[in-house]
């Protein structure tokens, strides 16, 4: 009898063990903060520190929802918070200007377990407009909200609102002044101050796929000028089938060469590896058309690429309990 209990009480633990190790098995979650002219010799040590630090801050934020179980759309939704909450980046506080010296912000989200999505583009009071995103994405019949209209739903659904000048910092409204004395439109990493556009991209212990982006765009935009971040299939896309990725780079060319969509296609059309389709969208067409910038994304097993055609992107990625990968410059 004792050693039936005994037996019964061990299987038990192992059963527990098991499941747990099932449980967190195999979440994959990678991140950007931006891809350009990103140069070792023009970023101070403190700069780099900070910026690795607030990488590794959000990679954490998002490992602990997918280590106990948490679903990918929720993840990538909590990561790219911390990133648009951090002033080092051109997403919520810290977003670029445009030509009217406002902040007008992008920002999409996938899943990729039914292809549902949401997207917000243009809008100048939303705290964290990934938020919105995601609302869209649940809780309203369509894909993409701009402007007003959007600010409008925002309100409707209880997200956080703030003063326009919340967004404000200095760094990006002295950038604005210098590309208008210039009159020129500059994307935020052709600048002095090479901070960018952020993305992420989870696959989730249930092997699920979900990825999204947030941006404030290119400073000095106008006309209300919208760049891929916010276009499903340009700047984000996400499919149980192939990927999930988020891209940064000169938003005209992403539209153009429907860079996320066309990433996973190749893998599910064409049987491509991800980092194939990636050398191909990124490395070939995107260079012979002049487009620069980089992805990062992650397959349904788990693999993982962080591909860019310039002198550097902000990015990362975490692998279960395994050590996270930061990095900044090319090599
Ligand atoms: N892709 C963004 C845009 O064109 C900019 C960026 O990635 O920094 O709006």
């Amino acid at each position: 009898m004792k050693h039936f209990l005994l037996a019964l009480v061990m299987a038990g633990v192992c059963a527990m063990a098991q499941a747990h190790e099932t449980d967190n098995k195999g979440y994959v979650l990678v991140i950007h903060g931006g891809a350009g002219t990103i140069l070792k010799k023009n970023m101070s040590a403190e700069k780099e520190a900070a910026i690795r630090a607030k990488l590794e801050e959000a990679l954490r934020t998002g490992q602990a929802i997918l280590d106990r179980g948490g679903e990918a759309v929720e993840a990538v939704v909590a990561t790219i918070k911390v990133m648009e909450n951090s002033p080092l980046f051109n997403a919520g506080k810290g977003a670029v200007f445009n030509h009217e010296g406002q902040n007008e912000m992008d920002a999409s989200l996938m899943d990729g377990r039914d292809l549902n999505a949401g997207a917000v583009a243009g809008v100048t009071h939303v705290k964290n407009p990934i938020t919105l995103a995601r609302e869209v994405m649940t809780n309203s019949k369509h894909v993409m909200l701009s402007g007003k209209g959007a600010e409008e739903f925002a309100h409707t659904r209880d997200i956080e609102m703030v003063d326009p000048a919340y967004f404000r910092t200095e760094k990006r409204w002295n950038q604005l002044q210098k590309a208008l004395k210039k009159d020129t439109v500059l994307l935020d990493h052709d600048q002095e101050q090479k901070f960018g556009t952020v993305g992420a991209a989870a696959l989730d212990s249930h092997g699920n796929l979900a990825a999204g982006t947030s941006t404030g765009g290119m400073t000095n935009k106008r006309w209300n000028r919208i760049g891929d971040s916010p276009v499903i299939g340009a700047g984000t896309y996400a499919d149980n089938n192939s990927c999930a990725l988020s891209a940064t780079g000169h938003g005209e060319f992403f539209i153009r060469a429907a860079v996320a969509h066309s990433v996973c296609a190749l893998m599910e059309y064409k049987g491509l590896t991800l980092q194939q389709a990636a050398d191909e969208i990124i490395m070939n067409k995107l260079v012979k058309m002049g487009g620069e910038g980089g992805i990062i994304a992650v397959d349904g097993k788990g693999n993982v690429s962080m591909t860019f055609n310039t002198e550097g992107m902000y990015r990362g990625y975490i692998k279960g309990h395994e050590k996270p990968v930061i990095g900044i410059y090319k090599e």
